[in-house]
């Protein structure tokens, strides 16, 4: 088998990518072997254009924000499957202080755009926002795992798919072309995640991979709205929420534990006071890299092998964006956004 770019992974980053490259009608395999504790499978899904403690736009917002919608949009009309739930966010203030500058900041034409309003006073039973909180746009979340199904059915319906456990030592490399288990591809594109931080060609670059957990709850009074304050609590429409979530730096298994439970727990009472059970906990390892932007872009020394990786704690928003750019600098259109590209790290080779 002959094709253009044969895609090793299939989380958010694999499935973005290859999905931009066949819309560009290039001929793609994607080599995946299925992991539902990888990141892509417990993530949240979040998308939210104002973030963090201090509360600042995201990085490129204005250019990543009005993008998204359209492009999971657009897959969900593929897919014949609805994995986008566009919803405004809420972020409860902790005093009334926080309420005024929030007041004064709504004008800001920075913040603007993505601000729904300031509510001024207690909004939901079950919720502690004794001081109102700030309700946010342009946000909501991705169904990671539904999609990474769905895609994977689409995939297979194209003969697109192999579901296998790529071994790097069988991958011979040439001047202009790689093969593998009898494909010839033009290009070959490391999706793999964390795996990639401990593989053969990447290792050299910067990986600062960091787990989470993230817990399904029900609580006794319903919640009904994304509450975002320290930690997000996502109403699922059945009654449940799933909460999350959690950065440790050491311990990197795949093992969920009671710390982490414990510490989810605690930070859930902090929004709400509703009794609630836990129903179910997962923990994943996010790719996140050293200075928290993605890696992109072509090895320095074996031309044929590339990799879209790092995406961190933000893979639902920064995917689409970088996928689409990715595709142009791939087709020597456009160069790549210099913070993403690779070869900011090309000394460590
Ligand atoms: C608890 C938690 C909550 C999160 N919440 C959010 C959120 O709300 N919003 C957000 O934007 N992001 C969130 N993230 C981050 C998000 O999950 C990542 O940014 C993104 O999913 C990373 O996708 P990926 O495809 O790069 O990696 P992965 O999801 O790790 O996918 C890599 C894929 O490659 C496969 N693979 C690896 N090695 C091989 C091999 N040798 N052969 C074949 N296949 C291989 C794996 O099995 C997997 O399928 C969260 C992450 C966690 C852990």
């Amino acid at each position: 088998m002959k094709v253009d770019y044969l895609i090793v992974g299939q989380g958010l980053a694999g499935t973005v990518l290859s999905y931009q490259l066949i819309k560009a009608k290039k001929k793609v395999v994607v080599i995946n072997q299925t992991n539902r504790k990888s990141s892509s499978h417990v993530a949240a899904g979040l998308y939210n254009p104002i973030t963090g403690r201090r509360m600042v736009k995201t990085w490129l917002a204005d250019e990543l924000f009005p993008y998204l919608e359209a492009f999971y949009s657009d897959m969900e009309q593929v897919l014949e499957t609805r994995i986008l739930m566009k919803s405004g966010i809420y972020r409860p203030f902790l005093s009334i202080e926080e309420q005024n500058e929030w007041m004064a900041k709504s004008a800001d034409p920075m913040f603007s755009d993505y601000l729904e309003g300031i509510v001024q006073s207690s909004s939901q039973l079950g919720i502690k926002d004794p001081y109102g909180g700030l309700a946010l746009k342009y946000s909501g979340y991705l169904d990671v795992s539904l999609m990474l199904d769905q895609y994977k059915r689409y995939l297979l319906e194209n003969e697109a798919y192999i579901e296998s456990a790529f071994d790097e030592n069988m991958l011979v490399v040439n001047q202009e072309d790689v093969s593998y288990e009898g494909i010839t591809a033009n290009k070959i594109i490391f999706c793999a995640g964390v795996n990639d931080a401990s593989g053969r060609f990447f290792n050299w670059l910067p990986f600062n991979p960091v787990k989470g957990d993230i817990i399904s709850i029900k609580s006794e009074i319903p919640i009904n709205k994304i509450i975002n304050r320290g930690v997000y609590i996502i109403p699922q429409g059945n009654g449940t929420c799933r909460a999350g979530s959690t950065y440790s730096w050491d311990d990197l298994t795949d093992v969920a534990t009671e710390k982490g439970k414990s510490e989810m727990m605690r930070k859930i009472e902090e929004l709400i006071d509703s009794p609630y059970q836990v129903e179910d906990h997962q923990v994943g390892v996010r790719p996140a890299t050293d200075d928290r932007r993605p890696f992109i872009g072509q090895h320095p020394a074996l031309k044929p092998l590339y990799i879209f990786n790092g995406l961190g704690t933000k893979g639902v928003s920064l995917a689409p964006y970088f996928a689409l750019e990715f595709l142009a600098y791939l087709e020597g259109r456009k160069e790549l956004h210099e913070e993403v590209n690779i070869n900011r790290y090309f000394s460590l080779y």
